[in-house]
This record gives structure tokens, sequence and C-alpha cells, in this order.
């Protein structure tokens, strides 16, 4: 298992080759534009430069790491050796799901097929291929290079020795893997997102300011970040296309996103990634900004 195709060179594809590559795996990543890919490798030079100065890997590693990488913008010669692709594309059903045709086309009979999609069944993607066997979930959590954990999400198909295959490789990554089965929202994202959503439901309430229930959260149950914050952390676009996976796919109407929420996406304020969502972050200052429902 040494040849990795990484598909997708944004947030999450760039943590995915960088720590393959530390790890001695040659990864060919891939993207739509060699713009895209550019600056993948800038970033991934950047954290591994962050990692040399804090004395956690060598100049040597750093190096080996880069020339571990290389790019393609044509998905059939970058995945033609591929022993496992991992996917992390944009999160939308249907790029994956011709992705994942492209794939069992493209890719050798052997290759494992993992997504890093956090809330797309498995087996919706598995099906569309000859192979539902060898696709699984290896969800990767946001910074890569600093973050233990690898959901390992088991499709209907999924064969036992593509489970423990994965698992083994996520263990030389350094990371921990744990298991689960293919359900709405997985582990993670089933647990997060309601809270996360009951956060926003509370401020949509009046129950209490932006400010009041981060810092209540974060003193109260030692989590690190505010749900609040965590919302404009992960895109508060990607909180309501998760939530409403959950919402139908669990057919609960516990799981109905906020229409505050609802209302934030529709207005473009989406988070850090806008510049605003709960929180202010044009300035590059944190300020909290909906709180006009607390008096
Ligand atoms: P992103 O928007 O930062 O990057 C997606 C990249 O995929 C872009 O560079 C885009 O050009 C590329 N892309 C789109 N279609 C492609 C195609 N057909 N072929 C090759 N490249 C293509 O997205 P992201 O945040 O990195 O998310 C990627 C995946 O990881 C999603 O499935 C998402 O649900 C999942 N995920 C994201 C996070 C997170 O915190 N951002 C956490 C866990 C999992």
């Amino acid at each position: 298992m040494n040849n990795i195709a990484v598909i997708g060179a944004g947030t999450m594809g760039n943590g995915i080759a960088h720590v393959f590559a530390q790890t001695g795996h040659k990864v060919n990543l891939i993207d739509l534009s060699q713009d895209n890919l550019n600056r993948a490798v800038a970033t991934i030079g950047k954290n591994l430069d962050r990692m040399v100065a804090k004395e956690i890997i060598s100049e040597e590693v750093k190096n080996q790491a880069l020339a571990n990488i290389t790019t393609q913008t044509d998905l059939k010669t970058g995945v033609a050796n591929a022993d496992l692709v991992v996917e992390a594309a944009t999160e939308n059903v249907d790029i994956k799901l011709k992705l994942f045709r492209d794939l069992d086309a493209m890719a050798p009979a052997a290759c494992i097929l993992a997504t890093n999609t956090s809330s797309i069944s498995i087996t919706k993607i598995a099906a569309v291929t000859g192979r539902p066997d060898k696709v699984i979930g290896m969800h990767f959590m946001n910074p890569v290079p600093v973050m233990k954990l690898v959901e390992i999400i088991r499709g209907y198909s999924t064969s036992d020795a593509v489970a423990q295959t994965v698992t083994t490789l996520s263990e030389k990554l350094g990371k921990v893997p744990v298991t689960c089965n293919d359900y709405p929202g997985f582990v993670a994202n089933r647990i997060l997102m309601p809270m996360i959503n009951e956060a926003i439901i509370s401020l949509h309430e009046g129950v209490a300011g932006v400010s009041e229930i981060d810092t209540i959260m974060k003193l109260g149950m030692a989590h690190p970040m505010g749900p609040l914050q965590l919302a404009d952390f992960i895109g508060l676009d990607v909180c309501l296309a998760i939530l409403r996976v959950l919402y139908e796919g669990l057919g609960n109407d516990k799981y109905a996103p906020c229409p505050l929420l609802v209302n934030m996406v529709t207005a473009g304020k989406l988070g850090v990634k806008s510049g605003e969502g709960f929180y202010d972050y044009s300035e590059g200052i944190k300020m909290a900004k909906v709180s006009s429902t607390f008096s």
C-alpha cells in the first residue's frame, strides 16, 4: 500500500496528502486545476516548515515528504498506479458519484477506493462501482496533520479485509482509527451537529447570546471551542448540509435545522470562510455578531 492518489486539493485534501507523504507514501495529488494544486503544495510546505520549527519533524523528513508528492490534473493518469485512492473532493453527491464511476473504470482492479465524505452514504457511493467491497469511508478530521481521529466507515458491502487494511494503514499514519457503520452522519457528525444546532436554537430563542453560549460550553464542558465558534470554523453551509442529511436520512424532527442557520446560509454568512458567521472575522478580530435575539 505505497501509491496513494488523493483527489481534491482543498482544505482536507492537502492535509491528507501531507500525512501520507510525511509517513513515507508516494502521493499523487489530483485536482481540477494546476493553480489549486500549486496552492495546496505551498500550504503543505508551510505546514511542514512549522513542524520543523517546533522540532516535531526534522528538515530531512520535511524534504522527503515534499519529494513524495506529485500533482496531476488528469484523473486517469493520476490513479493509474494507485493502491489506494482517498477522495476529498467537494461535498456534492453528483460530483462524488461521477468520480467513483470514473475511478472504478480507471483505477487498478485491486485498488481500494476511500472517501473522506462528511455525510454522503458510503453504500450509495459504493453502489455506482463494480467493487462495492473495496469502497470505504476514511473520515479525517480538520486540521488533518494535527487531529488524531480517522473515523472508518464500513459501507453495507465493505469487506473485512478492506476494513482491516485501511485500519492498519491509518495507524501507520500515526492516527487512531475508529470503525462505525454507514448510517446518516456516521458517529462524529450525528452527535456533533445536533449539539451545534441546539446552540443555534438557544441563540434563536433568546436563551443566551453568542459569547454566553460559547463560554458556558467551553468552561462548563471543557470544550476547546464553543459550538457557535466551531460552526463558524466548519462552515455554516457545511453544518446545514449535514443536518439536512440527518433530518432526511433519519426521519426525525429533532434534526431539523434551526431557521436562523438556514437564514444565515441564505444570506451568505458562512463563518470564517466568508468573513462572517456568528462572529465577525473581517478584520481578523473575532467578535460576537449575532446576538440581537438576546436582551
Ligand atoms: P474544499 O472545497 O476545500 O476542497 C475541495 C477540492 O475538490 C477543491 O480544490 C476542488 O477543486 C476539488 N474538486 C472538486 N471536484 C473535483 C473533481 N471532480 N476532481 C478533482 N478535484 C475536484 O473542500 P474540503 O473542505 O477539503 O472537503 C473535502 C471533503 O472532505 C468533503 O467531502 C467534505 O465533506 C470532507 N470533510 C471536510 C471537513 C472540513 O472540516 N472541511 C472535515 C471532514 C471531512
